[in-house]
């Protein structure tokens, strides 16, 4: 089953440290599998750059996150029509770190994700329970909602990526059990098919939060996990190599 490996390297790099990263992904990447699909989300403003850098096994580019309005008087803000032009194939909207820090809604995320699709990129929408959630036993019933609320109306069988993200499990080293996210994949696999009456074999779902070398291919073996959102072990592209070499499957 082809397999999808994102990078997120959120709000790190520099034109330096990007050209290395893309020296030691060419060069470290010959075997890689190449069934599998491998998209590097870097800051907007090293987007251009890491494309030229990189020579050899060129993965896909996304942004890691886009504007609802196509263009207009948002200042800081990146549309979703420039990432396109810049080469990018994908955009992650409502990333916790979004959903928490800009007190972003699943609303905006589901305008987000719309604008995305119309642009012509694929929104890897990001979905996940905080701690105090997951102590309550409401884990089901947040990932339900988040759907809900943020899946677009466009979404079809191919046009849009979901990402299953538990907040407390990203950047901290701590992970789910299998088994727990084998029972939240299939939840959200499940709700997405009936939701937009498409096969189950087509809800692709990404599971990210603390994914490393060494845990890597226990989580893509699974069969109810599409593939993997990798954050910190995304930095040094020796780590993201290993990761997407993991992928035997
Ligand atoms: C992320 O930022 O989406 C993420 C999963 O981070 P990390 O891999 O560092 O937990």
């Amino acid at each position: 089953m082809k397999k999808t490996i994102v990078a997120n390297w959120k709000m790190c790099g520099t034109p330096e440290s990007t050209k290395l990263w893309a020296q030691e992904f060419s060069s470290k990447s010959a075997n890689i599998p190449t069934n599998n699909k491998i998209v590097v989300c870097p800051p907007a403003g090293l987007i251009n750059l890491l494309k030229n850098a990189l020579t050899e096994n060129k993965p896909d580019l996304g942004g890691q996150d886009c504007h609802a309005q196509p263009e207009g008087a948002y200042t800081g803000e990146t549309s979703a029509e420039l990432l396109k032009s810049l080469g990018c194939e994908y955009v992650i909207v409502g990333h916790s770190e979004r959903r928490t820090n800009s007190n972003e809604t699943s609303e905006t995320v589901r305008q987000k994700a719309s604008r995305a699709i119309k642009s012509g990129l694929i929104p890897i929408i990001c979905i996940g329970e905080t701690s105090k959630q997951r102590e309550n036993g409401k884990t089901l019933e947040i990932i339900n909602q988040q759907i809900e609320e943020s899946l677009p109306f466009e979404a079809n069988s191919n046009n849009f990526i979901l990402a299953y993200e538990p907040v407390w499990a990203i950047g901290s080293g701590k992970l789910p059990t299998m088994d727990e996210i084998k029972q939240v994949h299939s939840a959200i696999i499940n709700n997405v098919a009936r939701r937009i009456a498409i096969d189950v074999a087509k809800v692709c779902v990404l599971y990210g939060g603390s994914v490393k070398p060494d845990n890597a291919g226990e989580i893509l073996s699974l069969p109810e996990v599409s593939g993997v959102l990798v954050g910190g072990a995304s930095l040094k592209a020796e780590d993201f190599v290993k990761i997407v070499m993991s992928c035997k499957y």
